[in-house]
């Protein structure tokens, strides 16, 4: 006899199709569970089947060659019209519903078959887990139990396949979208940084050409034009940088940390011998880590060291122990210092101690260093007191 349809069958389909599971390849966490179930109830054969609109379709299999069957043979098909029991069919000859099925007067010659619905959440039965034997049997309660109990087991692995799914297609996504972003700030840093330069540009040939001929009230207002244009080619820089360094996986290596400083030291160069400043660097172990983004964080962070001293010639320390049994590394500075009720909010975007007028930025350089560590799965904080210098430190994770 040909099974009726569940009440729900749309909704059962629909969700089916939301496990993505219909013929992908055979899983050992599938294929653990029916050799568990044949094994423990001693049944010559065991499997997981699901039903779509058609045919049921075999996910695991244990003592079956043929990896589908029409629906309307599957016992599965009867098994699922009552989610909340299971079918058990001592002898399917006697039974009216199968004693004609073709899967019972020829091969596989079944007699006994006994099937757990798999159930979802909601209640919709996807198919069964399912044993068989070729002679007539009938289950204790324990036995009717344990083929219960996995097959749950069987829907936990069907809600990871399908979570394991989604993860990937969530993967995919969150690639394609930082490749997106990575597009927008190129394109972003050439868009917006271009008319700034022309603005710089020109204005500094008219400052050359008018020289002296210039009101000064004119120049006054030229150079004011230039200083925002470089203020906001550096915010520009300085955000885009930021932005760019949640984007993408870190390039991990493994080299001296050593490296990072120089690149550092060198960049800075020209400030470094226009301030004076004296800098001790202390042994510095190898690591992994990702060496721009560890570049720029010293970059910043011995940046602020040379910037906030109040004038007076700055002394630099990069600094290097270990607690914990992690390394922690810093650059410490005998400058202005900070106030600890402030120390707190430094590390976030735009947030500044000082006017312009007082020290140049654009409260993004700590903000770039927090996250470079974060992005290494390191923690950085500063020791520090108004008027005493100032330690930043940071461990890489
Ligand atoms: P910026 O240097 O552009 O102002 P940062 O994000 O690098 O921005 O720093 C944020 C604020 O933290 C600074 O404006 C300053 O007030 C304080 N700060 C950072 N580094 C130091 C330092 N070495 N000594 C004293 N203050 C500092």
């Amino acid at each position: 006899m040909i099974a009726e349809l569940p009440h729900n069958e749309a909704e059962r389909l629909a969700a089916l199709l939301e496990y993505n599971i219909m013929d992908t390849q055979p899983e050992a966490a599938f294929d653990d569970l029916t050799e568990l179930a044949a094994s423990i109830l001693d049944m010559p054969i065991a499997l997981v089947t699901l039903l779509d609109s058609e045919r049921q379709w075999f996910k695991s299999k244990v003592g079956l060659a043929t990896t589908e069957t029409p629906r309307d043979v599957a016992f599965c098909s009867h098994a699922i019209l009552h989610p909340e029991s299971i079918l058990e069919v001592e002898d399917a000859r006697l039974d009216p519903r199968f004693a004609h099925n073709p899967l019972v007067t020829a091969k596989p010659h079944i007699r006994f078959y006994a099937g757990a619905p798999l159930v979802t959440s909601d209640g919709r039965a996807l198919g069964t887990l399912c044993v068989i034997d070729h002679k007539p049997r009938k289950l204790t309660e324990d036995q009717r139990h344990l083929l219960r109990t996995l097959s749950r087991q069987v829907m936990t692995q069907l809600e990871l396949h399908k979570k394991s799914i989604e993860l990937k297609e969530l993967g995919k996504q969150l690639q394609k979208s930082n490749r997106e972003l990575e597009n927008f700030t190129r394109v972003a840093s050439h868009d917006l940084k271009e008319p700034l330069r022309k603005i710089i540009s020109f204005s500094q040939l008219l400052q050359m050409d008018l020289g002296d001929d210039l009101l000064p009230q004119a120049a006054e207002s030229l150079e004011m034009i230039m200083d925002g244009s470089r203020r906001m080619n550096n915010l520009v820089s300085d955000l885009l940088e930021l932005a760019k360094l949640g984007a993408g996986p870190l390039k991990l290596t493994r080299f001296p940390l050593k490296v990072c400083v120089q690149g550092a030291l060198e960049a800075l160069a020209l400030r470094i011998e226009e301030s004076g400043a004296t800098l001790l660097l202390n042994e510095l172990p190898e690591i992994e880590g990702d060496k721009r983004l560890l570049t720029q964080l010293f970059q910043n962070l011995i940046g602020n060291a040379l910037k906030f001293t109040d004038g007076a010639v700055p002394r630099i320390e990069i600094t290097a122990g270990q607690k914990e049994g992690q390394f922690v590394f810093g650059v410490k500075d005998q400058g202005i210092g900070i106030d600890p009720s402030f120390q707190d909010q430094i590390f976030e975007p735009f947030k500044r101690l000082h006017n312009r007028d007082q020290y140049d930025g654009t409260g993004i350089g700590l903000a770039i260093v927090y996250k470079a560590v974060e992005q290494h799965g390191g923690r950085l904080w500063v020791d520090s007191k108004l008027g005493h210098g100032s330690h930043f430190q940071f461990t890489l994770g």
